[in-house]
Parts: C-alpha cells; structure tokens; sequence
C-alpha cells in the first residue's frame, strides 16, 4: 500500500470546531414524502424506513432478527437457487407491479427445477426522490406476493441512490427451494417424441407494459399475466410424475427463445404447431401495430412443459383445471431431425425457422 503517506510530527494540528459555530454534522432534512439519500444512511432515517415500510410487510421470525444474515434449517437433499434483477419501466402497469413481478418471476424460477420454495430474499435500489406512497404501494404488493405463495422473505437489503442514477427503484430477488429427488425436470430432458405444453395464452406481460409506454388502448386492456406459478408445477407433478421432462417460464425472450434453449440442452429438434398457439386477440393486434411478434414477447405467469407422450393427455388435463391453467395448449412435438433448432408449421401447411433474436425485442420488461 505505497499510497499511505505517514503523518509527519510536525503537521501542524488541525483545529476542530467550537460548539460556537453549531455542530459538525447537519441534521438529517425533515421527511417529505419522498425516499431521501438518508434512507440509505444506516442510521435513523434507515431504520425507520425499514421499520414502518419494510417489516411489517414481511413479519417472520427469521427477518426479524434484524441480524447480520438469516438463519434457516437445512432440507434434506438438494437446493435450488435462483436470482434476478427486475428493471421494469414502469414500476406500475396494468395487472401488477415491481414488487410482485420480484416474488413471482424467482419463484418460478425456482420452480421450473422441479424444486418447492422455502425463503426468499430481497435488494432494494431505492433513487432519491421516489414517492414513499409509490414505495409502500409496491412494498405491500410485494408483501402480499409473498405470504400467497407461503414463502417468507427471510433477509434484505435497501440502498439509496442519488437523483438521475436510478429509474425510480430496482429489486433483486433470491430464492431458495428444496429439491425432491423424485421429481427433476431440466432443460436437458427433452426427448423425441415428447409434448410440447404450454399452460396459458402467451405475450400477456410484455404487451401490458408496451401499450402503457407507447400509450396505446385497445378495448380490451391487456393485463400482465405475472402469477406465482408454484401451485400449477404441483398439480402437473401429480398428474405426469417423471414424465414431465422439461419445465421453463417463457420471461424474457418469450416462448420462441425458451424453445430453442430446450432444443439446445437436450440437443433435439422441436416443431411448433402455429395454429395451436393460444394468442390472444388483443396481444395479437397490439403486436401487429408495434412490429413486433407474440412468440418472442415476455411472460410472467405461464410455464412450458415438455412431457412424455404417454402422460401428456393427463398433464394437458392438470394444467387446464388448474385456475392459472386454464387456457393450456399443446403447441409442439420434440423430433430427431434438425437437432438444436425450433420450426413452425404455418396455418397454411408451410415451415419456417424459430431462431433465437440477436437482440432484445423489448427492453426493460422485467
Ligand atoms: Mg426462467
């Protein structure tokens, strides 16, 4: 450390301030509505943001703790773990928020191993001068997200940056689940032959942020489809068993890139089936007027599952009587030709190729 320079005994010393001239530290600024840069001083300000704002939406003894890292038993056997960052703009839109969005997008990513979630945890990017009101509205959404799924939110984190460097607020989420070995589907497990599922119409998510940004109505609303999808994974895992091979949650990217990662890891061919497509109306003209195509629009409360021919009658007829299932289709078939990459059969009989895009479609959509 050649940048430590020692104090001479001889620098002069510096005198400190007289009680005259006021203290050395300003006050912190009185509360205004807003998240200040003091929220995320670790002093009073952070405490009583964590404890009015935070806590109460969370309560379980592992949070509150308040220690240094949350303490947990152990499962037996295997975990799961899985984090993201959301960035969605806006913080708010039609059927859900960012609070929301955090609890459900890592607990079906959890989910899609097979695994059952147990605790969560949380990082908050707060920027100075977002609406404390906006904050709790989220905070709570969050909370309720939470306490549906029954998966506590064990440890967290808020920071706070300056104005201009943060849109609003970014989370971070982690969740951890317990794997059952009896059950362990994985992108690798694709096999030809197998059944291409998807649980509910696609392109919900990504439209209802759209049309809010490009300001467009349509006389049905489009809602975000974001959903805890844990309660579907257990009624599909009784129904199929092991021959649910594949799960995977079409986020970002869409069905068409979740698709062609299945064909990529298990080194298969898949055929999508066009008309089979569950689109609906409403997602289909708003993509029509942008430019843009379902299949590669995010979703955030519908799974793919890829399922072994014998028991994809019985999966198909799980997801459909389950509530968040209940617009299930089959879309595709898993082939031995064309290894790693994803074709349509069009309504008129033709084929084309699925491909991966080279670039985001849509941007900050989760
Ligand atoms: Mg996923």
């Amino acid at each position: 450390m050649d940048d430590i320079v020692p104090i001479s005994p001889q620098a002069p010393e510096r005198s400190l301030p007289s009680l005259a001239e006021g203290p050395a530290c300003p006050a912190p600024a009185p509360i205004t509505g807003e998240v200040q840069l003091g929220h995320g001083s670790g002093g009073k300000l952070s405490a009583t943001l964590l404890r009015e704002r935070f806590l109460p939406h969370f309560a379980n003894p592992a949070l509150e703790r308040l220690a240094d890292a949350a303490v947990l038993p152990a499962p037996v056997g295997e975990l799961a773990i899985s984090t993201d960052t959301f960035v969605v703009h806006p913080l708010e839109f039609p059927g859900g928020d960012i609070g929301m969005l955090a609890v459900h997008g890592t607990l079906n990513d959890v989910a899609m191993m097979g695994a059952v979630p147990v605790a969560l945890t949380a990082g908050f990017v707060l920027e100075e001068g977002l609406s404390l009101a906006l904050l709790d509205r989220i905070v709570t959404s969050m909370g309720l997200a939470a306490r549906a799924a029954g998966v506590p939110l064990v440890a967290g984190d808020t920071k706070v940056v300056e104005r201009g460097k943060a849109d609003g607020m970014f989370i971070c989420t982690t969740g951890i689940g317990a794997v059952d070995p009896a059950f362990r589907p994985g992108p690798e497990r694709a096999r030809p032959g197998d059944v291409v599922l998807v649980s509910g119409p696609i392109g919900r998510h990504g439209m209802a942020i759209m049309a809010v940004r490009e300001g467009l109505a349509f006389e049905a609303a489009i809602e975000s489809d974001t959903a805890c999808l844990v309660p579907l994974v257990a009624a599909l895992r009784q129904a199929a068993g092991c021959g649910v091979h594949v799960l995977r949650d079409p986020t970002r990217g869409g069905v068409a890139s979740a698709v062609n990662e299945i064909a990529a890891a298990s080194r298969v061919g898949i055929e999508l089936d066009q008309p089979a497509l569950p689109i609906p109306g409403p997602v289909e003209a708003a993509c029509e007027m942008l430019g843009l195509d379902p299949l590669y629009v995010a979703n955030e409360g519908i799974l793919l599952a890829v399922v072994a021919v014998e028991r994809a009658d019985a999966a198909l007829s799980a997801l459909r009587s389950h509530p968040l299932g209940a617009g299930a289709a089959r879309i595709g078939t898993v082939v031995d030709v064309h290894h790693r990459m994803v074709v349509m059969r069009t309504a008129i009989g033709g084929m084309r190729v699925v491909d991966l895009l080279p670039g985001d479609q849509l941007p900050r959509i989760c």
